[in-house]
């Protein structure tokens, strides 16, 4: 039942795909069988590694799986240990558990919502492997800390940038930096191809070996037909997937810039309220996935009544993601004040490339409405 005093859906992402995305699809679907069922696959890859500037991309059906892949292809098992901000979604743990190792869960800096360096360094032990680093909502990690750590302790450093295309550090793309990186094309994602997700790296054995993997342990320089050597996986990008990817390649800039465009409004109309938004350091570049705000720790804030707000108004709400170590499956860490405290004065707002102006606004009255009904 449509209602003529109903304000319009506003939805907390959804993808843009224009005519070039359409028209590849349907070439695909029409033509892209047979010898021809890799040749969208491939341009996608090439595309995204330019776009990077890494070497070496194997797309994937989700950027769980391109973790997976990875993680599984630095040998990462049981024994092993994994450290990893506890402010995450479970996608960045899940890969860890599936391979037998441990996710250790540290906090967080209150700026970048990204791990602590100095709580990495002091969750080392000799078991500790690799250090996962996600830039949440685009946010960057501090690179260079965690470079110098990894490095100081023999430990792989992997970049999970499924929220950061478009975010650069100091020159460098966010996913480019580490032994390996991943993103993800979920359908709320930057750019998307429904579901997928990508593993890069410029690491030529590394690169063999996940190749090997992701083709059900399959060398490619295997004569034999249907002789894979160890067990692999299955986390195979179709090229009708592909095919919308390219075209979301070719408009990447857009898509980003669409993302920024839809932040740097609400910074601008929300800069008098007592909140901190996603940071952007000196000599760095925030994609912006997800435009967030967080309330001063000093701020009387209800988040539920934002969220009623939002409601009434006909407006997604999403909420930060909780502690994982507040879920059931991990041990409780209290001791993560940062995380725990983030989480509670923290919610995600509205961004997609269409979004107007007005929708913008209406988004920004329904939280500074919430907050002057408690001050
Ligand atoms: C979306 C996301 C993933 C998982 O990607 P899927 O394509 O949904 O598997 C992993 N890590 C982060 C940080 C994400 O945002």
């Amino acid at each position: 039942m449509s209602d003529a005093q109903t304000p319009s859906r506003i939805y907390y992402t959804k993808p843009s795909i224009t005519e070039l995305e359409i028209r590849y699809a349907t070439d695909a679907a029409t033509h892209g069988w047979g010898e021809r069922c890799y040749e969208y696959i491939d341009r996608f890859e090439r595309q995204f590694c330019t776009h990077l500037g890494v070497r070496h991309a194997i797309a994937t059906s989700s950027g769980t799986g391109a973790l997976h892949l990875g993680m599984a292809g630095l040998g990462i098992g049981p024994g092993d240990e994994v450290i990893l901000a506890d402010i995450n979604w479970i996608a960045s743990a899940a890969p860890i558990v599936h391979l037998g190792a441990r996710p250790v869960l540290v906090d967080v800096l209150p700026d970048t919502w990204c791990l602590d360096p100095a709580a990495v360094r002091a969750a080392i032990t000799p078991r500790t492997k690799a250090i996962l680093a996600v830039h949440l909502y685009g946010n960057l990690c501090d690179m260079d800390a965690l470079q110098a750590i990894a490095q100081e302790h023999g430990l792989h450093l992997i970049e999970d940038a499924a929220e950061a295309i478009g975010s650069v550090w100091h020159g460098r793309r966010a996913g480019s930096m580490g032994i390996f990186g991943a993103f993800s094309f979920h359908g709320t994602k930057t750019m998307t191809t429904g579901e997928g997700g990508i593993f890069v790296t410029d690491d030529e054995t590394l690169y063999e070996r996940v190749l090997t993997l992701s083709n059900h342990g399959r060398a490619r320089c295997e004569a034999r037909q249907f002789w894979p050597e160890r067990i692999g996986f299955k986390y195979k990008m179709s090229n009708l997937q592909a095919a919308i990817g390219c075209g979301q390649m070719e408009r990447i800039d857009e898509l980003i810039a669409g993302k920024r465009r839809i932040f740097e409004r609400y910074r601008d109309t929300l800069r008098d309220l007592p909140f901190a938004l996603n940071p952007e350091p000196a000599s760095t570049t925030n994609g912006y996935w997800m435009p967030t705000v967080v309330a001063h720790s000093d701020t009387p804030f209800d988040r539920a009544r934002v969220l009623d707000a939002f409601r009434a108004d006909n407006i997604d709400g999403r909420v930060f993601f909780w502690p994982l170590s507040t879920l059931p499956m991990f041990v409780a860490r209290p001791q993560h004040t940062v995380s725990r405290s983030l989480s509670a004065r923290a919610i995600n707002l509205p961004s997609y490339h269409d979004m107007t102006d007005e929708e913008i606004d209406r988004v920004v009255s329904c939280v500074s409405g919430a907050l002057g009904s408690i001050s």
